[in-house]
């Protein structure tokens, strides 16, 4: 599965990312779909989270409350892991 705006390899977490309204895959890759994530609610797998999808794109300008837990989970996880 290929990203529908820049073509990207979508990994696991972003090619199961749906539309909470309609339950369709949304198909955007991590850096494409936060230029729309504020009007599209979406149902994400978060146990499909890897690092590669905290990666530098998602954070530049500041961190909303929702991707530091984001990231909080990532630690912890790959902590239990290791
Ligand atoms: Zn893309």
């Amino acid at each position: 599965m290929h990203c529908r705006a820049c073509d990207t390899l979508l990994s696991d977490f972003e090619s199961t990312r749906r539309n909470a309204n309609t339950f369709e895959f949304v198909d955007l890759c991590n850096s494409c779909f936060k230029e729309v994530k504020h009007i599209i609610p979406v149902i994400e797998r978060k146990d499909l989270i890897t690092s590669v999808d905290i990666d530098d794109d998602l954070d530049t300008e500041g961190e909303p409350e929702d991707y530091k837990d984001f990231k909080d989970y990532i630690v912890h996880r790959n902590f239990n892991e290791d």
